[in-house]
């Protein structure tokens, strides 16, 4: 159990009469309001956010979330504050308070939440399918809740919504329903101590818990939801297909009982009231699966012991020769097309086949249905599900498996916690549905669910903006409509499989061994974990490699820089690299990169203001024959022997331009920040003239150029993992080999250069507002960005400046949130962070929300900073000490997986500044901060009258609101900015590590 610095708890609760599937029916969000509530003090610790601010000090996170059949709560923080951040943890689930000041508020909070997905499609989309099935059911709620279910509804039915979470918590937060996870380094009886300590008062079964849910009689979907298809009018400009067919699991099977947990409870019957509420499940469940009787319906054990889903989706979702995916992309229909199981519960889950169409397909809708049933009832008509396709999906989970990296503690107590909900036995929590399993009963249980992949049991959903939306979605206001496919459904019922489909070849790219070239060994000490790679260098070609020895994996990774300016500041040259790069991977998608993908191998590359940039990674064992065959594959690749793929490459990039109306606001106002400070940067109006102006003649002259004048400079690899010195040179050498030119002009790749703020004592500073480009958006979003200064170039006085500003920052960030979110709810999003970008780094704050307009908002991020001082003052030095010592060592984690490892080094070498020891001397950096330091920094840099003091505040308001609203920071001072790009192109920019490099944009 013993992980790396972090520790991490995660506890989840969990029935038969689910989370919100057990909101009470006229209170919806009830569940995740109850979630919300826990953080907001309990008996012992009656501050509210107290458990937060234990963990910012502890270099801490905690979040929660509530699903359909549970809620987790979960979070980490450095070593030695464990016991402490669990007693504190514990006391949620037995004496949380639940004030009436607290409820009134936290309201808002939901409400603020509710919004912020209001026009995200994913929720939209997810409401329309929820709201088709059947109203008895709980499939059918609103899950999150918002001011209307919570307090307006409740005001005019009479109910008390305290006295509601009271006995909702008293009902559900019981110790049987719940699992807990704890990972530490300390010794496991230490931790079973903790757990029995700070767990063991939570109330056990009181007979108040229902043996069975009462939805499991009610239908999930009635007979006439299957009728009609729905057509669904997206807020993104996004044309997609999905047919979603629900899965009931037939209940006999599904035994659920109270048991002993499978390990001994502790000899003196003190242990932990935390049990498991176990579903009887193993080989015995399976037995009479040759019964053909059985086939008849899916049982939950069976769906989650063979995860069927996996196994038909590798055939539906197959991209190579005869699959569904080639022959739709062939015909210009679809760009992209996925399966795979959702809505996982007890009772049901969905399978899902999600298609990406072109505008052509959207006309072609009823012929793909026709040809995807065509192939489903060509699969079940097979005289057995294709066993070879088994066998390979079988192995190459098993190749995964062996060779799995371990999660981060915290993804690892998530998984885990939830694995407990789902599994009986301790040796399935950690293979949980991640390791397939083979046994007498998977071909049966993948025969059981292609029965149910009928068009009778088909839930289409088309969306476009073209639909026509005569009915409007209850909770989000989405408009759809319905149409008949009663008749179509039939046709399609005995539709013939079309030509050219077939079940998928052998994969070639099956690793053939796994092993390891060096014995694995934990580096003895920290210099030792954070050496670079070795280097060398031939005349065109800056060679990087490493060994590993330290995450002892059979992988490698190979990342590839191809400097050239091509791109430079040519908004047409960066829209045909874009067509370019879809439409070469969409091309060597079906000869090539699927089959690779599948076998754990990954390739990429991508054009930017740098240069081009080349990826590949997996198993080793293949790495360097797979690295050869795409890069011939791609040199050869000639963008006009695809002509079809031009328009719908095109078509798919604008709308996706398109759609960027539709992120968050806090996203958009990111986005504007970003214009006014990185050169070069293409504004999105620039890539949309570009994208309608664009014709494949260009996108074939773009490309003959890039090659050539992406050969002629200095170009850099890193090779890192599983190989041999003499493996990394010879995979070098190939790609060398393919990538030589006559002559080299020795430049390396252009940085993008980061405009340095003025320097305004007071008032707001720089000011960019904008209108929120999506009408529907009610939030506006607020960030406030302070520079500090670079660590480019990187002396220890820079270093230094770093650490204070990270200490300051996190001072500041949880009373940031405890006061902007929680007591003045001004929205959901609310943060406080230190920043980077491309070297230089600062402090900003994010707020996104409705309650309050943008420039009120602003005025109260103001009113935080001018509290700061008071703030900082209280603290004694200690506690500065105590937070920087927690952060330093959050600093020196080791990355958890070795592509981090070496994502980590590439980073150094993209930015030429070769720190390959940059967590350790930055932790040493922290670890010297005093509090007359952050006090220092504070009044330099953030502070009004700060000499130091360079300030952006990026504006995004609804309601066309936006010059009003600049008219007003005018007014205040600020130098409002209209022309954003022209403003970076003025400004002086910070400098780089080494001037040379600076950008050829200027
Ligand atoms: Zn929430």
């Amino acid at each position: 159990m013993a992980k790396n610095g972090s520790t991490l708890f995660k506890g989840e609760e969990k029935g038969f009469d689910k989370r919100y599937f057990s909101d009470p029916e006229d209170l919806p969000g009830l569940a995740h309001f109850c979630e919300h509530m826990l953080f907001l003090g309990t008996e012992p610790f009656p501050e509210e956010n107290s458990f937060d601010t234990y963990l910012t000090a502890n270099s801490g996170f905690s979040n929660a979330f509530t699903e359909a059949e549970d809620t987790c709560f979960f979070f980490s923080c450095g070593t030695s504050a464990l016991r402490g951040a669990l007693e504190r943890f514990g006391a949620f689930f037995r004496a949380p308070l639940f004030t009436e000041s607290a409820t009134e508020r936290e309201v808002n909070a939901i409400n603020s939440e509710h919004l912020k997905n209001v026009p995200n499609d994913v929720f939209r989309l997810g409401q329309v399918l929820n709201s088709r099935a059947n109203p008895a059911h709980p499939y059918h709620r609103f899950g999150t809740g918002n001011i209307k279910t919570l307090l307006e509804d409740t005001a005019a039915k009479g109910i008390n919504l305290r006295a509601e979470l009271l006995a909702y918590y008293q009902r559900f937060y019981r110790a049987p329903l719940m699992t807990l996870c704890i990972i530490g380094k300390e010794p496991l009886s230490e931790l079973h101590s903790y757990a029995e300590r700070f767990f063991g008062e939570i109330p056990g079964d009181s007979g108040a818990v229902e043996p069975e849910s009462k939805y499991w009689k009610d239908p999930l979907f009635l007979p006439a939801a299957f009728d009609k298809g729905v057509e669904v009018v997206p807020i993104s400009d996004a044309l997609s297909l999905q047919v979603g067919f629900p899965i009931s699991f037939r209940q006999s099977s599904h035994v659920v009982a109270e048991q002993e947990p499978p390990a001994a409870p502790p000899a003196d019957g003190a242990g932990p009231r935390v049990l498991l509420k176990l579903v009887e499940f193993g080989e015995s469940a399976l037995l009479g699966w040759d019964d053909p009787a059985m086939r008849q319906g899916m049982t939950l054990a069976s769906w989650r012991w063979y995860n069927p889903s996996s196994h038909v989706g590798a055939v539906l979702g197959h991209e190579g020769a005869q699959s569904l995916t080639a022959l739709l992309r062939e015909r210009g229909w679809i760009t992209a097309l996925e399966t795979g199981s959702a809505d996982n519960t007890s009772t049901f889950a969905m399978m899902l086949v999600g298609m990406e169409l072109t505008a052509e397909g959207f006309k072609k809708q009823d012929e793909i249905l026709k040809i995807l049933f065509g192939y489903l009832n060509f699969l079940r008509q097979l005289p057995e599900f294709p066993k070879e396709s088994l066998v390979e999906n079988l192995r190459l989970s098993e190749c995964g498996w062996i060779t799995r990296e371990e999660p981060g503690p915290q993804d690892a107590a998530v998984e885990l916690s939830g694995a407990m909900q789902d599994w009986a036995f301790p040796r399935d929590y950690v293979a949980g549905n991640t390791r397939l399993r083979d046994g007498p009963g998977l071909k049966g249980t993948v025969e059981a669910l292609l029965a149910n992949l009928q068009p009778s049991n088909a839930l289409v959903t088309v969306v476009s903006r073209s639909c026509k939306g005569p009915e409007t979605e209850k909770w989000y206001g989405t408009r759809y409509g319905f149409r008949d496919l009663q008749s179509l459904k039939q046709q399609w019922q005995s539709a013939k499989v079309a030509p050219g489909l077939g079940v998928p070849p052998p994969n070639p790219f099956l690793p053939r061994q796994l092993e390891l070239k060096a014995p694995r060994q934990q580096p003895d000490g920290l210099s030792k974990a954070f050496e670079g790679p070795r280097l060398r260098q031939e005349d065109d070609w800056k060679a990087y490699f490493r060994q590993d020895t330290e995450y002892g994996v059979p992988k490698a990774f190979v990342f590839v820089e191809l400097p050239t300016a091509i791109l430079c500041c040519d908004g047409k040259n960066a829209v045909a690299a874009r067509i370019y790069e879809a439409m070469c991977l969409g091309a060597l998608q079906e000869k090539l990169l699927y089959d690779a993908q599948v076998a754990g191998l990954a390739f990429n590359f991508s054009v930017s203001t740098r240069g081009v940039q080349l990826f590949f990674g997996g198993f080793d064992d293949r790495l360097a024959d797979f690295a050869s065959q795409a890069m011939d594959a791609v040199l050869s690749f000639e963008p006009n022997r695809a002509p079809g793929g031009f328009e719908v490459q095109k078509d798919k990039l604008r709308r996706e331009l398109e759609s960027f109306a539709s992120q968050p606001p806090i996203s958009q106002a990111a986005y504007w920040a970003g214009l006014a400070l990185v050169m070069p940067e293409f504004s999105l109006e620039e890539l949309q003239r570009s994208a309608k102006e664009i014709r494949l003649s260009d996108v074939v002259q773009f490309a003959s150029k890039l090659w050539d004048s992406a050969r002629g400079e200095l170009k850099t690899s890193l090779c890192w993992g599983n190989l041999r010195p003499a493996e990394g040179d010879m995979l070098v050498a190939k790609l060398r080999e393919r990538l030589k030119s006559p002559g080299t002009t020795g430049e390396e790749a252009p940085q993008p250069r980061v405009a340095q703020l003025p320097v305004t004592p007071v008032g707001p500073g720089v000011a960019l507002v904008h209108d929120v480009m999506d009408k529907l958006e009610e939030n506006s979003a607020v960030e406030v960005l302070f520079q500090g200064g670079t660590t480019r170039g990187g002396d220890a006085a820079k270093l230094q400046r770093l650490a204070e500003l990270q200490v300051l920052a996190s001072v500041m960030s949880d009373q940031f949130y405890e006061q902007l979110r929680t007591r003045e709810q001004l929205g959901y999003i609310v943060s406080c962070r230190a920043d980077r970008n491309e070297g230089v780094f600062g402090i900003v704050f994010v707020v996104q929300g409705a309650a309050k307009s943008a420039l009120e908002v602003l005025g109260r991020i103001d009113a935080f900073l001018d509290t700061v001082p008071g703030m900082l003052r209280a603290k004694t030095e200690a506690e500065i000490t105590q937070l920087a010592d927690s952060l330093a060592q959050a600093r020196l984690a080791r990355p958890q997986q070795l592509l981090s490892a070496a994502e980590r080094c590439w980073g150094e070498i993209r930015s030429h500044e070769f720190r390959w020891t940059r967590p350790l001397d930055e932790a040493l950096a922290i670890r010297q901060v005093r509090k007359t330091q952050v006090v220092e920094a504070y009044d330099r840099l953030l502070a009004s009258g700060g000499a130091e003091r360079r300030r952006l505040c990026s504006l995004v308001v609804p309601s066309r609101a936006a010059s009003a609203v600049a008219k007003e920071l005018a007014k205040q001072g600020a130098e409002v900015i209209e022309d954003p790009q022209a403003f970076a192109r003025s400004r002086p920019k910070w400098p780089l590590s080494n001037e040379k490099l600076a950008s050829r944009a200027g």
